[in-house]
């Protein structure tokens, strides 16, 4: 077999891109992933017309001069998105050198997670930024124009008791989040019954709700319904719910739950707990994105009911983890239905 033979099967045989560029500058051979790469079979072209990305061709052109081997990012599209690439650059050495080998490495799910992880942090802190922004104030009032104004100095402890208190909420909905996050593929392993859970919860939140004005009706059958979960975080789900009905509704919250032999989105029997609400509604076009964190389709008004932005986030993990689904349904003007969709079994 020949040395252009040898090359070529051996370029083909690699599961990614990758391809061969002769010390005449041109290319020797690219496998088909290269090709669908840079859309269609290059091989023959002079490489500076293929790859046109600066970092890349310098990292090539520099590997050919001397023969160390370098890395480089590489963006490429393929299936309507945008691909990183992290490209190997090293020489071919035989008795003569050949030339240099690229092998292009798909990075995309890591540059994502990479990019996810700084999007929270900046979340994170403006988050934090906007109560500590709000105490900074309060403290240089108290400790100059308030100094001698008992009145006053009530007036700013108080907004500064709020803004603690919302500080408070932040860390622990994210230390909720971070807990429920890293027992994602634990199942749970306890067993529950969710007929309790939700008296409890409704009983546990009555009373600051009639404070506020709001209802809470239960509808279910009072025999104990027990799935397989984690009773505390199974709360936390309907305590979340509950509370958004509250908040974001205008009188009437309804806690309803039913077992059913089929419900398609588990594809088995399950127990459905629906917490509807009367307020607003929400848009269509906001309904996929509010389990994200932080996501609010009024972040004014969530921050004013004492939002955290985090609240569904949690409650989706926590289904998750119990192989159940959460669904929302919502009619502007009419009010929101937030159903938790739990297998029996
Ligand atoms: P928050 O702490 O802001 O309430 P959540 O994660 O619980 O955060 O909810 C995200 C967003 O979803 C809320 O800011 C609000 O805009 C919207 N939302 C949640 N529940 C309801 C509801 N029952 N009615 C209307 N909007 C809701």
């Amino acid at each position: 077999m020949d040395r252009t033979t040898l090359l070529k099967s051996v370029l083909n045989a690699l599961p990614m891109p990758a391809l061969a560029v002769g010390r005449g500058e041109r290319i020797l051979h690219m496998n088909q992933n290269a090709a669908a790469m840079v859309g269609g079979d290059l091989s023959g072209r002079h490489y500076i017309t293929v790859l046109r990305q600066p970092a890349l061709l310098d990292a090539i052109e520099a590997c050919l001069r001397d023969n160390q081997s370098r890395s480089a990012r590489f963006l490429g599209r393929g299936g309507g998105q945008d691909i990183t690439y992290d490209v190997s650059i090293a020489a071919m050495q035989g008795d003569n050198p050949i030339g240099v080998l690229l092998t292009f490495q798909d990075v995309s799910d890591i540059e994502g997670v990479g990019q996810m992880r700084r999007d929270f942090v900046a979340n994170v802190s403006h988050e934090l930024r906007t109560p500590l922004t709000a105490l900074s104030g309060f403290i240089e009032t108290l400790q100059g124009a308030a100094r001698n104004d008992p009145a006053a100095q009530t007036h700013f402890l108080g907004m500064m008791t709020q803004e603690a208190t919302r500080m408070n909420r932040l860390v622990h909905d994210l230390l909720s989040l971070s807990r429920v996050e890293s027992e994602a593929r634990v199942r749970p392993g306890g067993r529950c019954d969710i007929t309790a859970v939700l008296r409890e919860t409704i009983e546990i939140m009555d009373k600051s709700a009639r404070d506020t004005g709001v209802e809470i009706t239960y509808d279910g059958p009072p025999e104990p319904i027990w799935i397989a979960g984690d009773r505390d975080q199974l709360t936390m789900v309907f305590r979340n719910l509950v509370e958004n009905g509250i908040k974001y509704g205008s009188g009437t919250v309804t806690v309803a739950t039913r077992v059913t032999d089929h419900d398609p989105a588990l594809r088995g029997a399950g127990v459905v707990v629906d917490v509807s609400d009367d307020g607003d509604g929400i848009d269509p076009h906001h309904l996929p994105r509010l389990t994200e964190r932080f996501y609010r389709v009024d972040t004014h008004r969530s921050r004013e009911l004492g939002g955290t932005g985090l609240g569904l986030a949690i409650v989706k993990h926590i289904l998750g983890r119990h192989r159940g689904r959460l669904r929302i349904s919502s009619v502007v003007g009419e009010g929101s239905t937030f159903s938790a969709i739990l297998p029996l079994t």
